[in-house]
């Protein structure tokens, strides 16, 4: 299948997070506002590009803090949030996506900048996009995992506060050495308000990671699981994910370069779905990690056998658990959902 072919399947993205997909051309306009120079490609490159799997955690987290730089007014949220719309839409020909921000990460050295200004001007370049393409979009809400309690707990309210502009609620950030469980009540009262569940879980190479997936459904009703890619180390696991029906947001190209695989060709996508689990296909961080939703579908294609009917297949897993209303994801869906 030539790219040209994958470009035409109609796609569904349920793991980007917003902060980390801006446009090469946006952050290179912006960054001299900010005092950093990009005199040519090569420090663009450098300095918010991950193109090989990390090895260093500091130099990854510099790229991470710079481009947080960058998220420092209104106009630049609003306008990145449709630039990532608009890209997903016109590149991949995704029609049904969810972004995901975390309000403290946005907010962290712009004083000027609160929760409500950040989503408001977020909700209004979403709603621009919806306007000028044929595409569904939705938000979810990200708690990071290594903020103290208390500050998650003002995160969750802020998320239901405003449940009718997102549709989800998110924990990340690295789970090792960040239980879970204190969290649960937050999620709880989350799901109970009807925003859909979904927990960054399972995905750093530890022996733990399967049971750190398991603990994300039991303790913090998960609906969905961020990752959960290291659940092909145990087939009980498989057997329990599968059984739950719950939906993996997979992102091989994420997982390569984090390390959490050794190779792209190592990665066990194909074994979960050939296996019967939800596996959805999504890029993760698709700025900083220079890749978009058409190549991981060709990645999985070329790499790892899935036909066209495959790929649909996980598309449309994506389109049936993204938490956007029914009605709303059927009006953009090709397929029945
Ligand atoms: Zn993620």
């Amino acid at each position: 299948m030539e790219m040209s072919e994958i470009k035409q399947i109609v796609k569904a993205e349920i793991h980007s997070h917003l902060e980390l997909c801006l446009r090469p051309a946006t952050i290179k306009e912006l960054a001299p506002q900010f005092g950093i120079e990009l005199p040519n490609e090569q420090t663009f490159r450098d300095r918010f590009i991950i193109d090989e799997p990390m090895k260093d955690l500091g130099s990854v987290l510099n790229k991470f803090l710079d481009t947080q730089k960058l998220l420092a007014s209104e106009e630049i949220l609003e306008r990145i949030t449709y630039e990532a719309c608009e890209d997903a839409y016109k590149i991949s020909n995704t029609k049904i996506l969810e972004l995901r921000y975390a309000p403290t990460f946005v907010q962290q050295g712009h004083e000027n900048l609160n929760f409500e200004k950040i989503h408001a001007a977020i909700v209004k370049g979403m709603k621009k996009a919806e306007a000028d393409f044929d595409m569904a979009v939705g938000l979810i809400c990200i708690i990071q995992r290594i903020l103290p309690v208390k500050e998650a707990e003002a995160v969750t309210d802020f998320a239901i506060d405003h449940k009718e502009t997102f549709v989800g609620l998110d924990l990340a950030d690295n789970e090792v050495g960040f239980d879970s469980k204190p969290f649960a009540p937050f999620f709880l009262r989350a799901k109970k308000a009807g925003l859909g569940i979904t927990v960054h879980s399972g995905e750093a190479d530890v022996p733990k990671a399967p049971r750190y997936v398991q603990d994300a459904i039991e303790y913090l009703g998960a609906d969905r699981i961020g990752h959960g890619v290291q659940i092909y180390r145990d087939e009980k696991m498989m057997s329990y994910v599968k059984e739950k029906q719950i939906p993996l947001e997979l992102c091989p190209t994420s997982n390569w370069l984090t390390s959490a695989i050794s190779t792209k060709e190592a990665h066990p996508f194909k074994q979960l779905y050939d296996f019967g689990i939800m596996t959805t296909i999504n890029t993760d961080d698709g700025g900083i990690f220079d890749v978009n939703l058409n190549q991981e579908y060709e990645l999985l294609h070329r790499l790892h056998g899935l036909d066209r009917s495959d790929l649909e297949h996980c598309a449309d897993y994506a389109a049936k658990v993204s938490f956007i209303s029914p009605e709303k994801k059927q009006k953009v869906w090709p397929r029945k959902l």
